[in-house]
């Protein structure tokens, strides 16, 4: 780790404000911790007021518990461990800096089931993951150069998937705006950069400079190449067929991770924290199974947040992670990332969906569901 000696300025006179402000980074950062981190920089030179910058500036989200900072490559979790491993900590569901993570990408060892959540409450399913390529600074703090590298490297790995998965890339900056309107409103595509967290990261410099999205003809396997992550991995579909859009993640994802190597490129993970990505939220499997279901009454009812925690699961917007829920569809999918292998976790979202979909038919008619609602998962 290089260590930074010339300060002009005192920790004191730096310090950020954070009174106000709700996520993870702020309940963990004190005046001493940023002092000891202060001294240091990753050997690509990412300090401390980088990890944090975007915590500073939103001091929250109206709809997520954010967490408040991000990496600017694979060190930054080892060098600012004395603030991330708390983050980690509060995030993960008390996962220690001792804890072992667990990978699982077998389909095989899903339970019976997922293949038959009911399609008349479920429209759609899709599960996502992030994945860094070792030796690249990651987003936050890429050059132009490594960017465009990794956008490369994937063209060329991903260009050689066959059948099912044969398919495409579309640079953003060869897309009018409205191709690239239209791929967002069908769900397909990462939003502009819009969000202030994206853009308060430093992971929007040079938009649209090496961003695309590569698909498959029936748009059922995407990458999305250099939004949050340098790799976003997506099976989706229409209905209720979780199973399937597993099945098609899991071996998609495991070719890529083979073409990549083929070409020398690893992907960063380690034993402690599973796959290493940008934000802290999604270190482990970075794994996002989720369903957009129609739960207009259970919506409605005062125990469905505490319904969903029992069941370990997340709500948001259709329209992604800065939407409210319009018409009482959202978009839920499972919590965790870290400290529970894939399989688990779509597991957790088959299951906890197909309770949500009882309930919704039980007050549908109105019946009770408090003795269906589970004990803690
Ligand atoms: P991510 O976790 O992939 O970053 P976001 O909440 O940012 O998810 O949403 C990204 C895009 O994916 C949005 O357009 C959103 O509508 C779409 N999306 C997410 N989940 C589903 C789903 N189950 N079915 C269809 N589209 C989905
Ligand atoms: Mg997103």
């Amino acid at each position: 780790m290089a260590q930074i000696n010339v300060r002009r300025l005192s920790a004191e006179d730096e310090y950020p404000d954070l009174t106000g402000h709700n996520h993870h980074m702020a309940s963990a950062m004190t005046l001493d911790i940023y002092k000891q981190l202060r001294q240091r920089a990753t050997p690509n030179g990412f300090t401390i007021d980088d990890v944090i910058q975007t915590g500073v500036d939103n001091p929250g989200h109206p709809f997520i518990m954010t967490v408040g900072c991000v990496a600017g490559d694979e060190e930054t979790y080892e060098v600012f461990k004395e603030l991330l491993d708390p983050v980690i900590q509060d995030r993960h569901g008390g996962y220690k800096p001792t804890d072992k993570h667990k990978t699982d990408l077998d389909p095989a060892h899903l339970k019976v089931g997922g293949d038959d959540l009911d399609p008349n409450y479920v429209l759609s399913s899709r599960v996502r993951t992030g994945r860094s390529v070792r030796g690249f600074c990651l987003p936050p703090h890429c050059s132009r150069g490594e960017r465009r590298a990794v956008e490369t490297l994937s063209i060329e790995a991903l260009d050689t998937l066959s059948g099912d998965l044969k398919g495409k890339y579309y640079a953003l900056k060869n897309m009018s705006d409205a191709e690239q309107q239209q791929l967002i409103d069908d769900h397909f595509l990462f939003d502009k950069p819009v969000s202030p967290l994206l853009l308060a990261s430093g992971m929007a410099r040079d938009w649209p400079d090496g961003r695309g999205i590569w698909h498959n003809v029936n748009k059922t396997f995407l990458v999305w190449v250099n939004e949050e992550d340098h790799l976003r991995v997506i099976s989706m579909q229409q209905g209720g067929n979780m199973k399937e859009v597993f099945n098609r993640f899991c071996t998609g994802l495991t070719k890529i991770e083979k073409l990549f190597k083929e070409r020398k490129h690893e992907f960063m993970w380690n034993e402690h924290l599973g796959y290493v990505l940008t934000c802290p939220s999604n270190l482990g499997t970075g794994l996002r199974a989720g369903v957009h279901v129609k739960l207009p009454n259970l919506s409605k009812n005062a125990k469905f947040e505490e319904i969903l925690k029992k069941l370990r699961l997340q709500k948001r917007g259709t329209g992604g992670v800065d939407t409210a829920a319009v018409g009482g569809t959202f978009d839920i999918s499972n919590a965790d990332r870290l400290g529970f292998s894939e399989v688990e976790l779509v597991q957790m979202v088959v299951d906890g969906v197909k309770l949500l979909v009882e309930m919704e038919k039980k007050l549908e008619k109105g019946q009770p569901i408090d003795a269906m609602i589970p004990a803690q998962k």
